[in-house]
Formats: C-alpha cells, sequence, structure tokens
C-alpha cells in the first residue's frame, strides 16, 4: 500500500505547497492591512474579500490566470487588463512553498510518518508568514503565535514532535517569563523598550515546539540572528520604521530598532530540525 501510494505523495506535496504557498502570499499581503484597519469601516477587508484582484487597474484575476507558478510564468507576471506587473515576490513565495513542502516531505514522512510531516509544514507556513510580516510591518499577530502555541502543545501531547508534553508546557513558559524578566529588566534600568511584545509570545512558541532542553539554544541563535540582521540591514536597508507611525512611542530609538521576529522563527525552524536529527537533552 504504501509503495503504491509513494508514487504520487511527491507531486501531491509539491501541488499542496505550491497552492498553501499562494494563500500565504495573500495573508502576508492582507493580515497587516486588516489589524490596521478601521474596525468602524462597513466594507472590511478579510482573507477573502474582495476577491483577488489586480492592486493597479482593480480588476479581478481570471481563475485560470491565478494557478499557482503556472500562471505567473505563462503571462510573465502581466496582469491581463493593464499589462502591470505583479511582484516576483509571490512567485518566490510558491515556488519556495513548492520545494520546502516536497523536501520536507522526503525527509521526514519515511522516517516519521505523515503525522510529523504535517506539524513541521505548519509550523514552517506560520513562521514564514510571521518573518515577513514583521519584517515589513513590525507587527507579530495574536492570531498567528496563539494557535502555534497550542498545536505545539497537541503535537507533543500526540508525540508527533520528539519532546513529551511537560519538556512542551514548561518550556514555552519558561522562556517567556525569561525574555519577559529581560525586558523588564531592560526597560526599568535603561527606560527602553528593549523587545517588542509579539516577540514574548513567539519565543513561547519556540518553546512549546522545542521544549524545556532547548530554551537556551533558542535565545542563543535568535540573538545570533539578530545581529547577524542588523549589520545586514545596516548596509542593505531591508527594513524602515520610517512609516511606522505605531511605533512612534519609542521615537527616541525608532531608527536603531529591526523586527527581532524573523530571527526568532529562524532559530524556531533550526531548532526544530535540531530536535528531530540531533536530539540532546543538556
Ligand atoms: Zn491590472
Amino acid at each position: 500500500m504504501d509503495s503504491f501510494l509513494a508514487w504520487y505523495y511527491p507531486i501531491l506535496f509539491l501541488i499542496i505547497g505550491a497552492c498553501i504557498g499562494s494563500f500565504i502570499n495573500v495573508v502576508i499581503y492582507r493580515y497587516p492591512i486588516i489589524m490596521l484597519q478601521d474596525k468602524n469601516k462597513p466594507e472590511k477587508i478579510s482573507l477573502f474579500y474582495p476577491a483577488s484582484h489586480c492592486t493597479s487597474c482593480n480588476k479581478k484575476i481570471l481563475k485560470t490566470d491565478n494557478i499557482p507558478i503556472i500562471s505567473w510564468l505563462l503571462r510573465k507576471g502581466e496582469c491581463r487588463h493593464c499589462g502591470s506587473t505583479y511582484s516576483i515576490k509571490y512567485l518566490i513565495t510558491e515556488a519556495v512553498f513548492s520545494v520546502v513542502y516536497l523536501s520536507v516531505f522526503i525527509l521526514f514522512y519515511p522516517q516519521y510518518g505523515i503525522n510529523s510531516t504535517i506539524c513541521i509544514l505548519v509550523i514552517f507556513s506560520y513562521l514564514y508568514c510571521i518573518f515577513f510580516i514583521d519584517l515589513k510591518h513590525f507587527l507579530i499577530p495574536d492570531i498567528m503565535t496563539i494557535p502555534l502555541i497550542i498545536l505545539g502543545f497537541i503535537s507533543a501531547w500526540y508525540n508527533f514532535i520528539p519532546i513529551t508534553i511537560m519538556e512542551s508546557v514548561i518550556g514555552s513558559i519558561v522562556i517567556f517569563i525569561i525574555i519577559f524578566i529581560t525586558g523588564f529588566l531592560f526597560k526599568y534600568f535603561r527606560g527602553i523598550d528593549a523587545i517588542g511584545f509579539g516577540d514574548y509570545k513567539l519565543f513561547a512558541v519556540g518553546g512549546a515546539w522545542c521544549g524545556i532542553f532547548h530554551i537556551q539554544y533558542l535565545i542563543i541563535f535568535s540573538s545570533i540572528f539578530g545581529i547577524i540582521f542588523y549589520i545586514i540591514n545596516k548596509k542593505a536597508n531591508i527594513c524602515s520604521t520610517k512609516n511606522i507611525s505605531y511605533l512612534d512611542d519609542i521615537i527616541e530609538i525608532k531608527d536603531k530598532v529591526i523586527p527581532f521576529g524573523p530571527s526568532i522563527c529562524l532559530s524556531i525552524i533550526l531548532n526544530v530540525l535540531i530536535i528531530f536529527y540531533l536530539p540532546y537533552k543538556v
């Protein structure tokens, strides 16, 4: 049965990856708009409303022009109606998801089974969204971190990830407290918000998915990634706080602020891979 399923499973994961990537594009683009929109507006934007449309001419994108990867390549990223180009970011995300979904299937499915494979794909998909939303908007939505913490507990409870439920729950609580106290002390002595509230919860996600025995590595790796990102951003100016008015309460350090979420996301992914492939408890 397994060998019969095996021949089309890789293709299935490749296609599912491209489709999820296409949806992730919508989430990354729309979710910050949804978070920041005026709650009293009569016509509110949601993930599904309005339907996919060209942001230049507002015309609806035909279903045949909305096939992940293929449509972008066939039309060379151009709108059928006005000829304006859609960003290559959309194509890249769909391609990345395709490749990652296939790779995770190949690396995890034979050894760990379908449940663990799905867990890895779920956390990757969520963290990809958080990575890019925080990178551009300096926001980490609770609607992404809170379910991820609960999913971490559930995955540990059912042994879909190689840590116990106790390691998961304690890891999540302890790392949250450590980061919270660090932030509090920084605020107390230096008067600066060293870390955003979304970052605390994102660290708690890491604790829930990697367990108490990995929280030191979660913190160390995210700090290293953070420093590397700070240096790269100084030269390449990847993200800027200039037009972000909701950071005005930290105006005195606003130009020095970098989003920490992307570094924490990379650290969580790295540590999740480590607990599967290099299990250690130190
Ligand atoms: Zn158009």
